[in-house]
């Protein structure tokens, strides 16, 4: 089997293929191991997932072992995990550092996938698994000029690991997603001055981070694998402390709501929009949790005018919402500013800052924090070709086709884990992950067993497939707003609603097609 990606999922693959005493060999791009965790070193990053929850649960002796210091992971800490698991289980011999794979064919006479790596190195595998990751090609802007830029120029996605000093320096970012609201209080404490352009004002919720209790951390450790098997129960496979939502919003009085919403903002985090159960069901139920938002921005930030920008007007959750440290009153400091681009886009970049409604603002700086062409696009930077050299671009030029998520027609013996049309980026992306791993494994053994060699999405099962993942995100929300989630963020790029919504009926669907001889897919013993 040929890994591509060392992130959470590719070293996971490569441990369960090495256990089943399989051949396997992964290729990362990266000099090191981590995957996501690996390129995003800005500053301020961290995870949005509580540390307890955001780790492997395949091995009892790793999560024993293993201490977290806070209640949200930073981005080095988790990075420090991802390289004691390599560590650990002795994956790196298996990893090829250094080598971004460039075309992955399929042989057709013989059933083999070759591929093809930028050191000009080919290789034959049986399989082929896709563990590129949902969060990994940039976005970069295409804003006229960005070459023209006499300063330095980062991407929030592809930091310097040596990290980048801003004392005394004229800052300017653009964008106000996860990512710029996770640096922005950061770099604003030592510039000298912080430009934030905003197109798009977002939804943040305090983390109230801070340090790990021990007690906190030794009662999970005491019911680890039970707290994690409920939380495979939750619609996003996390969310453990919670607790459960309250019913219906407006089945609870003015005041009940009011309260319940006080509680999970000083609670903080995601669960915050899990208050009531139709967040993103209700319009109304949306509009009101939105407002009570709105009204926490208004008493952070002093500046009327400010907090009325920062104010978001999309349906709250729709798209990714945001936890941070300190975002909102980061916004009274005087050496930070607020531009809006709703009204009038960046013009330029020049030579010495960017220009939006004919005014230049100028900054020794410039940081891309404009994400990512999510889900597809790392699949996409490789030269895929399957059946009669069909290329996976075409194939999903009107956006992805998949069954589960894990496959595709036309691609036999590819995988790809956390594939659109799975639950990927709408639950804890570990949990994900370990789930299609093992699901790829099962299915291995089962072929070993019926004597089959290829593997195939039915045409009928894939259709099928991403109707009903369609069905299901209409029915909510989450199609109001232009998310990375429907590819909205690129220009250009299809609008489909991509990640399946529920954890636990899509795991229910893979195991009924598992248990059902793999029903939906094709195989073949040649
Ligand atoms: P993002 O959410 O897609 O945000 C990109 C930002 O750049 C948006 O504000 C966008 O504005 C802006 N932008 C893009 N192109 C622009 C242009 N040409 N002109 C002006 N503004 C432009 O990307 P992200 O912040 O990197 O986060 C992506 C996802 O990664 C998150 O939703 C989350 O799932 C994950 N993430 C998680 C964490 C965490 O765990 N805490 C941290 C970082 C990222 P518009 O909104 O108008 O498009």
């Amino acid at each position: 089997m040929i890994v591509v990606g060392a992130g959470f999922a590719g070293l996971y693959m490569v441990h369960k293929m090495r256990q089943a005493g399989r051949s396997v060999r992964a290729f990362e791009a990266g000099s090191g191991v981590g995957g996501t965790w690996f390129w995003n070193q800005y500053p301020g990053a961290r995870c949005d997932i509580e540390s307890m929850e955001y780790s492997y649960g395949f091995s009892e002796d790793l999560e024993q072992d293993w201490d977290w210091s806070q209640r949200y992971a930073p981005q080095p800490e988790i990075l420090r995990y991802i390289n004691h698991v390599a560590d650990r289980f002795e994956l790196r011999r298996d990893v090829q550092l250094n080598t971004k794979v460039l075309f992955a064919h399929y042989v057709e006479t013989g059933g083999r996938w070759r591929v093809e790596t930028d050191d000009g190195e080919t290789w034959n595998a049986a399989f082929c698994v896709m563990a590129t990751g949902c969060l990994s090609s940039t976005n970069m802007p295409d804003i006229p000029g960005l070459d023209s830029f006499s300063g330095e120029t980062h991407h929030t996605s592809r930091w310097p690991h040596e990290g980048v000093e801003f004392i005394g320096k004229r800052v300017g970012i653009i964008g106000t997603g996860s990512s710029a609201i996770q640096a922005i209080p950061i770099i604003a404490e030592t510039a000298e001055r912080l430009t934030v352009f905003q197109r798009t004002a977002n939804f943040s919720i305090p983390a109230h981070n801070g340090p790990l209790a021990e007690e906190t951390s030794s009662a999970v450790k005491k019911d680890y694998q039970a707290i994690r098997a409920l939380n495979r129960e939750r619609a996003a496979a996390f969310g453990i402390n919670w607790g459960e939502p309250g019913g219906l919003t407006f089945d609870s009085t003015k005041e009940e709501r009011r309260q319940a919403y006080e509680d999970r903002w000083k609670m903080g985090g995601l669960g915050f929009l899990a208050v009531f159960e139709d967040i993103l069901m209700d319009q109304k139920a949306n509009d009101e949790i939105s407002n009570f938002v709105r009204e926490k921005i208004r008493g952070i930030v002093d500046d009327s005018d400010t907090a009325e920008l920062l104010s978001p007007h999309h349906v709250i959750g729709c798209k990714r919402p945001c936890v941070d440290t300190g975002y909102y009153k980061t916004f009274n400091r005087d050496n930070v500013q607020l531009v809006d681009l709703s009204q009038a886009p960046i013009e330029k970049i020049t030579k010495s800052g960017l220009v939006t409604g004919g005014r230049e603002y100028e900054f020794d700086c410039l940081i891309l924090a404009t994400g990512f062409d999510a889900m597809t696009g790392a699949l996409h930077s490789i030269d895929i070709r399957g059946r009669r050299g069909q290329t996976l671009l075409e194939k999903w030029s009107a956006g992805p086709l998949t069954y589960l998520g894990l496959g595709t027609n036309g691609f036999p013996n590819l995988f790809t884990i956390t594939g659109p049309g799975s639950p990927s980026v709408l639950t804890n992306m570990v949990t994900s992950i370990e789930q299609h791993v093992n699901w790829i494994s099962d299915c291995f053994d089962y072929m070993e067993k019926q004597g089959h060699r290829t593997i195939e999405a039915s045409t009928s099962a894939e259709q099928a497939w991403v109707g009903h993942v369609n069905e299901i995100a209409d029915e909510t929300l989450y199609p109001t707003c232009n998310s990375w989630y429907l590819g909205a963020n690129v220009p250009g790029k299809p609008r489909v609603f991509m990640p399946h919504i529920g954890f636990p009926p899509y795991v229910e669907k893979c195991n009924e097609v598992a248990a059902a001889d793999y029903e939906g897919f094709n195989f073949s013993a040649d």
